[in-house]
């Protein structure tokens, strides 16, 4: 490489990940520089959504470990990697069905802060007050003001993955990982949600973006890794990697624009 790399504030070094006989992850090596917005791009069985899953504990792997910050991620569970920093948006929208937008929003905010899942009884009224200001803030931000009062089910699935995003914003997490952001949205709210990650992308916020749509990824990425079969085939700014020829071959056979 060239260029000079900047703060590596995440490494997974050496991830191999086997489920049964299929090497889901091989040889993973993927360093994310800080503040920078990494966009991981690759065919459908790529491997993906697993590497995701082991960065944020949820898949433990087969060998190899993750590094943020100078700690060590691996043989950590999913809410405390939650609490050191790293937030991520699920490809299928993981939210609180039968509370309202607005408390699905202040909910995370009080987990963050007060430690994972603890409920505390005797918060104070004025820490509320602030939470509340903070989420009605981003659901503004994010185009879901209107519907703060609504139940977070009843929302379309475009509107259901925003809440998300909102959800670990209030987390104020130095590391986002997101998984299709856009996916399941119409044009329209792909364009707005891109306006949003370019503004968080305006505060530093350290991002990883898993991504189909070559518009998004060409909108925000500042560095790209393209995963094919388990193993990164190349890792380099948006322009080197649009005319590698080797991720021209990865996504012969097809990849969903
Ligand atoms: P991507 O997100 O790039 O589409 P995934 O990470 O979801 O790909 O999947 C990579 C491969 O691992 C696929 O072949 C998938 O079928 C397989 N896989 C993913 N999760 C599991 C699991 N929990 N058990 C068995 N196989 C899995
Ligand atoms: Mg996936």
């Amino acid at each position: 490489m060239s260029e000079t790399p900047g703060n590596i504030v995440l490494h997974a070094a050496d991830v191999f990940k086997n489920f049964g006989g299929l090497q889901a992850l091989s040889d993973i090596d993927l360093q994310i520089e800080e503040g920078k917005t990494h966009a991981i791009i690759g065919p459908n069985g790529a491997g993906k959504s697993t590497l995701l899953n082991v960065i944020i504990g949820r898949i433990p792997p087969s060998s190899g470990a993750v590094v943020f910050d100078g700690t060590i991620l691996t043989g950590k569970k999913p809410h405390e990697i939650n609490q050191l920093g790293i937030s991520r948006v699920f490809q299928t929208p993981e939210i609180f069905a039968d509370l309202d937008v607005l408390q699905n929003v202040m909910a995370p905010a009080f987990a963050r802060r007060d430690g994972a899942f603890k409920v505390n009884m005797f918060r104070s009224v004025a820490k509320e007050a602030e939470i509340r200001d903070e989420a009605e803030a981003l659901l503004n931000d994010i185009g879901l003001y209107n519907h703060r009062e609504s139940l977070a089910g009843v929302l379309s699935r475009g509107d259901k993955r925003r809440l998300e995003l909102a959800m670990c914003l209030i987390q104020r997490p130095r590391l986002l990982l997101l998984d299709e952001p856009t996916a399941g949205m119409s044009r329209h709210d792909t364009n707005t949600t891109i306006e949003l990650l370019k503004k968080i992308k305006m505060t530093g916020m350290t991002k990883v973006i898993i991504e189909h749509d070559m518009h998004v990824v060409f909108s925000l990425a500042d560095k790209i890794s393209v995963l094919a079969q388990g193993k990164i085939i190349a890792t380099g700014l948006p322009e080197e990697i649009k005319d590698d020829p080797r991720v021209k071959m990865a996504y012969l056979g097809g990849i969903e624009e």
